[in-house]
């Protein structure tokens, strides 16, 4: 992994350990290199252009369409919406699935573990239907409950929203399990894949669902892209979401047509470059060895897991051998933030908080928890800096009392 390291230019700055990667990775040459060659030689605005500069920028941004829809296995590249992340796709479902499906007295299921993206938007679409929200539940283990999510789709759940893997737990859903059951009541599947795109190859055919959502940042891209896949059928079928140029076929004052699939969803004048530099990130991630990656970044949480475990005052919250990317831990009678800050004089950079999942927090009678979080490029040589650093914190708050 150490020549995958050296193409990260931000990771030679000194004194920084970066395991904050479920926020947002650091991004390889090759993605700044795409966007700022975009902006060098091809900057113009997409489509309809009469001029060679906006035919090479359109080629550039249908372009990395085409790369994101190989990417996850599309079956069509038009069924790659671009947005602005995972947020903006859910907004954009919620609202237009929302008022195609929903009405009084329906019920929309979404896991315990669901990031305020997907249960923010889905509520804001329930209360407007008249419908309910109801929390697949975890069970004593730490995983979703199967029992009690096999009673709750008796409701005949109009949709179910899974998140893929947790982004404040690591922990994964078995997502073949919890769609095939949510298919047997007829029930439109969503995933949350922020969490899962970087880390193991996404085919959204094999997964089965019907809408997939991810941001780009996550996965070694740039910020403010992202991608809602959806089936074309049901993309065709639902309204669309903005309204304004690009998305139209034909306006007048009293009544617009609107253009076809992908544009139906993408009004306005689209983040061009980040597009491409989202293509450039799907591109070098499939050029590495996806297993040796996934293999390697188990190794490291395994390892940090396991060092964790071993010290006296650390409560893990859901750490199987299993999670992906992330753990979460606790210094038990310290304040997540304090750890982070201390992290931070060490020149270890994590996340501290209710990571954007009040309810799941709530469930497990949290205000907070340290979140550690690993990409291709972490070393077992910063899991020790790691451990180390909060050894030593753990030995100053036993000093202090
Ligand atoms: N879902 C999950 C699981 C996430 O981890 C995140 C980002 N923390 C989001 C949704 C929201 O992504 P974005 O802020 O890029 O829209």
């Amino acid at each position: 992994m150490e020549s995958l390291r050296l193409q990260f230019p931000a990771l030679a700055q000194g004194n920084l350990i970066y395991l904050d990667n479920a926020a947002t990775t650091q991004k390889p040459n090759e993605v700044i290199d795409a966007m700022s060659q975009f902006y060098l030689r091809d900057n113009a605005n997409v489509h309809r252009g009469a001029h060679r500069l906006s035919a090479r920028a359109t080629r550039a941004f249908e372009g990395a369409r085409y790369q994101l829809a190989q990417f996850i296995n599309a079956p069509k590249t038009e069924e790659v919406i671009f947005t602005r992340g995972t947020t903006d796709a859910m907004n954009l479902l919620a609202s237009s699935l929302g008022k195609l499906t929903l009405q009084t007295g329906d019920t929309v299921l979404i896991d315990q573990w669901a990031h305020h993206a997907s249960i923010v938007p889905w509520q804001q679409a329930a209360i407007t239907a008249g419908a309910s929200i109801k929390a697949i539940p975890m069970d004593g283990s730490g995983r979703l409950d199967t029992d009690a999510y096999r009673q709750l789709l008796t409701l005949k759940p109009k949709v179910v929203i899974l998140t893929g893997v947790s982004n404040a737990l690591g922990c994964r859903t078995d997502l073949a399990q919890f769609i095939a059951a949510a298919k047997l009541v007829e029930a439109i599947t969503v995933v949350d894949g922020a969490q899962m795109v970087g880390h193991h190859p996404v085919d959204v055919q094999a997964i089965s669902c019907d809408f997939f959502a991810f941001s780009g940042h996550k996965m070694y891209g740039p910020t403010g892209i992202g991608v809602l896949w959806g089936n074309s059928a049901m993309l065709n079928a639902m309204p669309p979401y903005q309204f304004g140029g690009e998305m139209i076929e034909t306006v007048s004052f009293e009544h617009s047509s609107f253009n076809l699939l992908p544009f139906k969803f993408e009004a306005g004048t689209p983040a061009i470059a980040e597009a491409i530099g989202l293509g450039a990130a799907a591109q070098w991630l499939q050029r590495q060895n996806r297993d040796e990656v996934a293999a390697h970044e188990q190794r490291l949480l395994n390892y940090a897991q396991q060092q964790l475990r071993q010290l006296d005052g650390v409560t893990l919250y859901s750490a199987f051998d299993d999670n992906v990317g992330s753990l979460a831990f606790n210094i038990n009678g310290e304040h997540h933030q304090d750890v982070g800050v201390w992290l931070d004089q060490a020149g270890i950079a994590i996340r501290c908080g209710h990571h954007c999942c009040q309810p799941l927090m709530a469930s497990l009678q949290l205000k907070g928890t340290c979140r550690v979080s690993v990409a291709a490029y972490n070393t077992m040589a910063e899991i020790d800096a790691f451990i180390a650093a909060i050894k030593d914190y753990l030995e100053f708050v036993n000093d202090d009392c």
